[in-house]
């Protein structure tokens, strides 16, 4: 097959690691640097151009969009489904999973276990939307946050109500959330191809530290997940319509609860603390179902 991988650096531990795979596996591979695409928007013959080069023959794209890059990244894999190529998560897909509330209100409405959550805008509610979540202490955390900035924990009710405006005075959208306390700075990524769990591990936030975050200087290792985390994680990644994915859970004492849904969960923490050939599996995964012309959207919605 004529393998695609979106990613604007071909020497990410990711991007290399899923090149090395597909070569490994007889495929075609080209790494995409997707910001710097051109896009022929015409009905009966779009086409994708990197310079005056048309990206042609593709039977599969591997997405790897950067947190930044979110419209531009998501519009180019939009293109290719519309040229008909198989894309591994769809663009409706990471664009769902990208926005922190969408996510879970999606989630909740299928009854996946969450944090108490809430989302306010009018600064008169801030004092309703504490108490609806508990009272401290209280997580806040930017809707479009990546790798654990903007991600803070007010410890008393004062401070969540200067952590709150303070957000808002900047116009950034914000979510509250009852804190995990007995998760002890720990949360699971479960990684996620198909309907299965292939790896999970353990990332413990440093001494001192509430986000486990491998960016904040957290920890891996590896886990045995219960059944029930393995379900929640598989049912969150399904309900956003996303074949690869890394399920963040967080335990909390009454069960698994989802944090976080990630469409470009990154393969070096987990390959490393497993010793586990993820990305081999995510190319058989492709070889499976890219001949099939799996994309069900074609670049709608
Ligand atoms: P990001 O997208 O920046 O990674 P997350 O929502 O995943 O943001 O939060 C970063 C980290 O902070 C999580 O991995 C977790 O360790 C910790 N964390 C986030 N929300 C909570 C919470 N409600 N209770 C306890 N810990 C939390
Ligand atoms: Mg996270």
């Amino acid at each position: 097959m004529k393998i695609g991988i979106l990613s604007r650096n071909r020497r990410l531990y990711s991007t290399n690691s899923l090149v090395t795979a597909a070569e490994a596996r007889g495929h075609e591979v080209r790494v995409i640097n997707y910001v710097k695409c051109s896009m022929n928007i015409t009905s009966h013959r779009p086409q994708i151009f990197l310079g005056a080069d048309a990206l042609e023959g593709f039977d599969a794209v591997i997405p790897r969009i950067g947190a930044s890059q979110t419209f531009f990244g998501t519009a180019v894999v939009r293109q290719f489904e519309m040229m008909g190529v198989y894309s591994l998560n769809e663009s409706v897909a990471i664009s769902r999973s990208r926005d922190k509330l969408r996510s879970l209100q999606l989630l909740a409405r299928r009854g996946v276990g969450l944090p108490v959550t809430g989302f306010a805008r009018d600064p008169e509610a801030t004092g309703h939307l504490i108490k609806m979540c508990g009272g401290a202490p209280l997580v806040i955390k930017l809707l479009e946050g990546t790798q654990g900035m903007g991600v803070v924990l007010a410890e008393t009710n004062k401070a969540a109500e200067s952590v709150i405006e303070a957000f808002r005075g900047l116009d950034a959208n914000i979510l509250v959330q009852e804190f995990i306390a007995e998760a002890k700075g720990a949360d699971i990524r479960c990684f996620v191809i198909g309907d299965k769990v292939v790896a999970a591990i353990k990332r413990q936030g440093a001494e001192g530290e509430f986000r486990s975050n491998l960016h904040r200087g957290g920890h891996a290792s590896v886990i045995k997940i219960t059944p029930e985390e393995r379900s929640a994680a598989t049912r969150a990644a399904r309900i956003m319509g996303l074949n690869v994915a890394g399920v963040d859970l967080l335990r909390a004492n009454h069960g698994p609860v989802v944090m976080e849904v990630n469409s470009s969960p990154g393969l070096e923490g987990i390959e490393t603390a497993t010793g586990k050939d993820v990305a081999g599996q995510i190319i058989q995964f492709i070889e499976k179902n890219a001949p099939l012309g799996k994309t069900r959207t074609r670049g709608k919605g």
